[in-house]
């Protein structure tokens, strides 16, 4: 099972490497640079060197960058637009640099523009990303959209949002999508039934194709189904609950994909608790 977590890279890249061997966790989520600034300076020359040996000597198989909160593909501002289109190129050549495959974000909020136009500027703004020289030149790696609650005027919390920018794009290989169980489960996807999770799934492959579905996040909810709340909880401690994970981490569909857990970070025993919570839900362990 590929099972990581997010991990702060606040004391360097370094540090998180050996923090994630702490967690004996063979795969990593990280912001690039600090998640509330728009500022991204250049990595350090050996920096990325040293990540991506230290990465295959730690056996972590997967890696993957979040983007930072700032950005907004669907923004009506102009100024707030190319911010985010630019910040997106950025973390593709960073991601580059260090070997890692994808970089996730999520797509943003239409702000009143209404739904159709704010889809079209995502994919305006993907279109852009991709054209660049510094996706160019980082051509391996790809863009994986992340579901969301629908909180306010976020886009992207129905498959079928997600679907219609992976199907207007026009660099189709290099857009993927990311599935968060809280944000599905708060936009009104119920995963905590057998017959829920079919359904919800069935939905997904019709709109965007399991095939594309890169990477899960998998977050427990404090709020119930549909209540539209980006909300994390531990695993088991939320609305989706213990029984609801169990269907998910052991889905033949979902199984083999990347899991990162987002949950909260009360203390430093909060990781390796939720860790543990689902390395016991697996029927391979
Ligand atoms: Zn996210
Ligand atoms: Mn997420
Ligand atoms: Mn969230």
């Amino acid at each position: 099972m590929l099972l990581g977590c997010h991990l702060s890279i606040s004391g360097g890249l370094e540090q998180t490497v050996a923090r994630a061997q702490e967690l004996q966790i063979n795969a990593l989520q990280i912001f690039s640079h600090n998640a509330r600034s728009w500022k991204m300076g250049a990595l350090k020359p050996d920096e990325a060197k040293k990540f991506i040996e230290q990465r295959q000597r730690g056996r972590i198989e997967y890696a993957v960058i979040h983007t930072i909160y700032l950005i907004n593909l669907a923004s009506p501002d102009p100024k707030n637009f190319q911010l985010s289109v630019q910040a997106l190129k950025d973390e593709l050549q960073r991601a580059g640099e260090l070997n890692i495959p994808h970089v996730n974000t999520h797509i943003g909020a239409h702000m009143g523009q209404g739904i159709e136009r704010g889809l079209e500027r995502v994919v305006e703004a993907i279109d852009a990303v991709l054209a660049s020289p510094q996706a160019q030149r980082a051509s391996t790696v790809k863009i994986l959209l992340e579901n969301s609650a629908g909180e306010g005027t976020e886009l992207g919390a129905t498959f079928a949002e997600l679907g219609f920018v992976l199907r207007h794009v026009k660099q189709k290989e290099r857009v993927g999508v990311c599935l968060d169980t809280c944000h599905a489960f708060a936009a009104g996807y119920d995963l905590t039934t057998p017959d829920g999770l079919e359904k919800t799934l069935a939905e997904l492959d019709r709109e965007v194709g399991l095939k594309r579905v890169a990477l899960l996040h998998l977050n427990d909810s404090k709020f119930p189904l549909g209540a539209r709340k980006d909300r994390h909880e531990h695993i088991g401690q939320g609305h989706i609950g213990i029984e609801g994970f169990r269907l998910i981490v052991n889905h033949k569909d979902l199984r083999e994909k990347p899991f990162i857990l987002e949950t909260p970070k009360d203390d430093e025993q909060s990781d390796p608790k939720n860790l543990a919570a689902i390395r016991a839900l697996r029927y391979d362990n």
